[in-house]
């Protein structure tokens, strides 16, 4: 496929690479950021779409997706597919999805999973909002690019999914970590305590897969002194979605509340910033009940 590419940092970048490795023809475009290897370059994002079979953005948010969708949906070409892999809020991915849609193009959004590690390596988890015809014409790039994708619904539904998982995924982070801390006071021994919550209730993700405590569990960012991983401020970012997304919809969600409090004190107050978000168990370990 002839693929434009808009947004080439930590995450764009080795996507787009791996495109260009599956042998799909990819021209970019970042205001920073130098093309990969094997990338053309474009002089601006409305040439990067121009003539595209495809268009993919991976950019920081969604006042900028708005704006890079003003720029590239009247260049692009009818039945082209305009697949925004971001993580945004959800009425700016709908905003654009309803403006590409009323231009005659195809719109989905899939925000991905996996991080850097999961770019480079192509085995991304892609959550995908938009129309059947959208999703099979991005499946085959999603294929290349990750190793799952799952079709959400509608569009916006893949932004939804998105902030769903890392809502529980932040929480959950928060509860393991205070509860390692909790335990070291108790007197309990981290691996005996890995050992009995891992095969228990208590077990999750963030306690199997992503052990907080450093020399306990499968390695982890713990394991080399919190470096991200998936930064605190990434995390917080998340939350904040969520949370924006809650208010829109009249939800409660009080730990997602707590969650999103909590990882702003950490990166805005303390420490966190450029720590893996995991990086919550030594700033409970130093503090005391308030
Ligand atoms: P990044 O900051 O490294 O890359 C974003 C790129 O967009 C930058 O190179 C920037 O120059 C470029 N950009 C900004 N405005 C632009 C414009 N108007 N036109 C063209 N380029 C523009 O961020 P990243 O880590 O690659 O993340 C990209 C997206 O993926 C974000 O929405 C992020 O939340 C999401 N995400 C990141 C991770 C991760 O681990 N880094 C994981 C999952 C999802």
């Amino acid at each position: 496929m002839k693929i434009g590419f808009i947004g080439l940092g930590n995450m764009g970048a080795p996507m787009a690479a791996n495109l260009v490795a599956a042998g799909h023809e990819v021209i970019g475009f970042d205001l920073v950021a130098p093309c990969p290897d094997g990338v053309a370059t474009a002089a601006s994002a409305a040439q990067a779409a121009r003539g595209r079979d495809v268009v993919i953005t991976m950019l920081p948010n969604g006042a900028i997706l708005r704006s890079v969708a003003d720029e590239i949906i009247p260049e692009m070409d009818k039945g082209a597919l305009f697949l925004d892999c971001s993580t945004v809020d959800v009425e700016s991915a709908r905003a654009v999805a309803d403006q590409a849609q009323a231009a005659g193009r195809l719109a989905v959004d899939a925000p991905v999973s996996g991080g850097i590690g999961g770019a480079a390596a192509g085995t991304l988890t892609f959550m995908a909002g938009g129309s059947d015809a959208g999703f099979t014409m991005a499946k085959p790039l999603f294929d290349i690019m990750g190793q799952k994708a799952v079709h959400c619904g509608a569009s916006g539904n893949g932004q939804a999914a998105k902030i769903c998982n890392n809502m529980i995924l932040g929480a959950t982070m928060i509860v393991t970590c205070e509860a390692f801390a909790l335990a070291d006071k108790l007197g309990l021994d981290r691996q005996a305590m890995f050992d009995v919550v891992s095969t228990s209730s208590g077990y999750s993700w963030s306690m199997n897969v992503y052990c907080p405590a450093p020399g306990i569990g499968p390695v982890s960012p713990a394991d080399n002194d919190y470096k991200p991983g998936f930064a605190a401020e990434l995390m917080l970012k998340d939350l904040r979605l969520s949370q924006q997304a809650a208010e829109a919809v009249d939800a409660d969600t009080p730990m997602g509340r707590a969650a999103a409090d909590l990882y702003a004190q950490f990166v805005e107050n303390e420490d966190g910033k450029g720590r893996d978000f995991s990086a919550m168990l030594p700033r409970f370990e130093k503090r005391h009940r308030s």
